[in-house]
Formats: structure tokens, sequence, C-alpha cells
């Protein structure tokens, strides 16, 4: 299954493409998380994205699309893929639909997740991350089984750089800002579906899991229903 997931900071397209990525054993790939772990490991490239980075600004399209095309050349997709944080605009959805003509594995469902804005202040302030990008937990709504650690790797859960009430402010306004014109590509595709974002992330999946079993281009590729 070739997934897109689409949503504002802090609807949980993290949290869900990491549990796709667990559930169907499909690569995910997470632009954010490539692109904090070059920073954590202070790279030439790490060096030059953190402040951008940290203000909440968008990457150039060109430096995203390159580090997508590349990552995604270097991955086993037969089972498919599910991406987390990109495309962000329709410049990076054009990339992507060239990479993915390329390797001849076209994209199946773009996943717009819908949350109200009023909690997502509240999801990002109490948000702590895995350094090794093995999830996402919240302090608040959602602790780690094992409190201030991953439960995967043990690792010490940080505070993104970016979960900062101005930082915050601007990714919101920068996704409101691109998504309206990504929604009209992918619709004008039928690739867009809007999946509920609230509650826990096992009803989210589930909503997931019942709108891609609604999609045609799943008919015959219905294994996830009966795993679900
Ligand atoms: P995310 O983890 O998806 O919330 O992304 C965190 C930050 O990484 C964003 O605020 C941007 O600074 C950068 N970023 C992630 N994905 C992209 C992208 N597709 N295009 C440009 N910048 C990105």
């Amino acid at each position: 299954m070739n997934i897109v997931l689409l949503g504002p900071p802090g609807a949980g397209r993290g949290t869900q493409a990491t549990l796709l990525h667990k559930k169907y054993d499909i690569p995910k790939i997470a632009t954010g998380d490539i692109l904090r772990k070059e920073m954590w490991h202070e790279s030439e490239l790490g060096k030059k994205i953190r402040a951008p980075l940290e203000k909440g600004q968008l990457l150039p399209d060109a430096l995203v699309n390159h580090l997508v095309d590349n990552a995604m050349q270097r991955m086993d997709l037969s089972k498919g893929f599910v991406l987390d944080g990109y495309p962000r605009n329709v410049v990076q959805a054009d990339a992507l639909e060239e990479t993915l003509r390329r390797l001849k594995t076209p994209l199946q469902v773009v996943l717009l997740l819908d949350v109200d804005s009023s909690i997502l202040m509240d999801r990002l302030q109490w948000r702590r991350v895995c350094p090794h990008g093995h999830g996402e937990w919240n302090i608040r709504l959602r602790p780690s089984p094992l409190g201030a650690q991953c439960p995967d790797c043990k690792a010490t859960l940080v505070q993104r750089e970016d979960d900062t009430p101005s930082s915050i402010r601007n990714r919101l306004l920068a996704f409101a800002k691109s998504i309206e014109p990504l929604k009209k590509f992918y619709a004008a595709r039928d690739l867009v579906r809007n999946v509920s974002a609230q509650g826990t992330p096992e009803e989210i999946i589930k909503s997931i899991e019942e709108t891609m079993g609604q999609m045609s281009a799943f008919a015959e590729n219905r294994d996830f229903q009966l795993r679900s």
C-alpha cells in the first residue's frame, strides 16, 4: 500500500505513520525525522537547517525532494510505503509523482488527518519524541509506558526544538497556506480522503483502514482489513 499522510502539526501523522509501518511492514519515510536526525548529528546539512527548522519554516523544495528521492531509491518498496510530512506543497507533489513514475509504484491514497485546531497546541506543547525516531508520546495525554524513556530503545525522550509556541504558530500557518492547493492536486487524481484524527491512535488507524477499504485502489489487496 502506497500511502501519503497529510495533516497539520499535532494531527498525529508521525504516530499513524509508525503504526502503519509496524503493522504492515512497509517503510516509513518521514522528512521531519530525516531532517532532525541531520540536525542532532550536527552534519554539514544539519548545521545549515537548524535555524529554519527551529523557527518552524519549511526548507527548500529542491533539498527535500532530493532527500526523499534518494531515500526511496534505496528502499525496498515491494510492500509499499508510508510518507509522513511530504509532500508539503504542489511543487513537492509533482516531484513525488516523478519519483514514483520512475520507481513504477504509483500512489494509492492520500489521507488528510482532520483535527480540531483547538487541541493542536496541547498535543504539541506536551509532546516528547524518541531521538531515534521510534515514535512520540505526550506527557499529559498519552505518556510512554516507561515514563521519560522510549519503550522501544529506552533512549530518553526529548522535546522537539520546534515545539515552542512561536514555531508552532509558524508551522500551523505554513500548513494552512499550502493545504488547499495540495488537496486540489490530489482530488483531481481521486486520491485524497479525509480521516478524523480525533480519538486514540488505535481508533484513528481503524478509521484509516476503513477508509482504504472503501477505495478501489485496494480492491485486490484487502489483507489489511483481515488483519485489523
Ligand atoms: P514535521 O516533523 O513533518 O512536522 O516537520 C518538521 C519540520 O521539518 C518542518 O517544520 C520543516 O521545517 C521541516 N520539513 C519537514 N518536511 C518538510 C517538507 N516536506 N518540506 C519542507 N520542510 C519540511
